[in-house]
């Protein structure tokens, strides 16, 4: 019971005070107003308050926006080649394939002219599953943001991890990559790319639009590089469903090709927006998930030890 209550007050008081947060580039998110019914059934609350990651074997669960992480593993806070940011956030938590791409990566990021490695924010909570605030997806600890800023030092504080922000590479709502974008920003989105745990990558479409006009070798790797809105402050990373996760839901692979022309067609209707369709259904909003949307695992990862 006392186990049950505690875990009640630390959800109540996740839910309605601290929540004044921060996205990657370092804008306000408006804190969530839940009702106590919410409170109690959304998943998002539940999976917030977690604040260690189950024991034993590493499992991504489900789909990435819609699952949970077992045997989470934590991104040391500075490593030789990275620094996590956003430490307050706790969300530097993953499935140890994905602690792996991130250290690799970084490795290669630091060879690069200008980058002492990588600033990495978001993955997953401890034990996955829906946030309280910014991403759908993140679920699985399959998905990890970096950052775009080239990290000239490694030996950020805390607070300074808080409060610097990170820059954007976009010109024209993302039509084009703007004049901080360089060839080392390439490189690293290609190494990323070509590492085969790697499923897709999302970045505004100029980026990729970019990369398909400057590369002049093997285009393979262009394929899951995918043009997605926002994603000019950093790219995201989502990797395949690791060995030894059963349940781990994937996604079908990206259409064949380059995907050059799809987003060159982005980037063309950014800048010449199509006459809005008069028979377009209006957006749906998308319902909250609940415990009972997840795989019943995802509640057994939620209670367990
Ligand atoms: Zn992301």
């Amino acid at each position: 019971m006392e186990r049950i209550l505690g875990f009640l007050v630390l959800t109540f008081a996740l839910a309605t005070c601290g929540q004044a947060d921060r996205d990657i580039s370092g804008e306000m998110i408006k804190a969530p107003t839940l009702t106590a019914q919410e409170r109690n059934t959304l998943a998002k609350v539940q999976f917030g308050a977690a604040r260690t990651p189950t024991q034993g074997a590493s499992q991504a669960i489900g789909g990435y926006a819609k699952g949970c992480l077992a045997g989470a593993e934590q991104l040391a806070q500075t490593g030789p080649t990275w620094q996590a940011m956003r430490l307050s956030r706790g969300r530097n938590w993953a499935h140890p394939e994905t602690i792996d791409f991130v250290k690799k990566l970084s490795r290669f990021a630091a060879t690069q002219d200008g980058w002492q490695g990588l600033y990495v924010g978001d993955m997953a909570q401890p034990r996955g599953g829906p946030m309280l605030t910014g991403h759908r997806s993140h679920q699985t600890g399959l998905g990890v943001d970096i950052w775009m800023l080239p990290p000239k030092r490694l030996n950020l504080t805390e607070n300074e991890r808080e409060n610097i922000s990170s820059i954007s590479m976009r010109r024209n709502a993302g039509a084009f990559t703007n004049s901080k974008w360089t060839q080392q920003h390439m490189n690293i989105l290609r190494a990323a790319a070509k590492d085969p745990r790697t499923a897709r990558i999302f970045v505004f479409p100029g980026a990729k639009v970019a990369m398909c006009n400057a590369e002049k070798g093997d285009r393979s790797y262009l394929r899951k590089i995918r043009p997605w809105w926002g994603h000019h402050y950093h790219f995201h990373v989502r990797l395949e469903c690791p060995k030894g996760s059963p349940n781990c839901i994937s996604q079908d692979a990206p259409p064949r090709g380059d995907g050059c022309a799809d987003a060159q067609d982005w980037v063309n209707n950014i800048l010449n927006p199509p006459p809005p369709d008069p028979n377009a259904p209006p957006p749906r909003k998308r319902r909250e998930l609940t415990l009972t949307d997840l795989p019943a695992q995802c509640t057994t990862v939620l209670r367990g030890g």
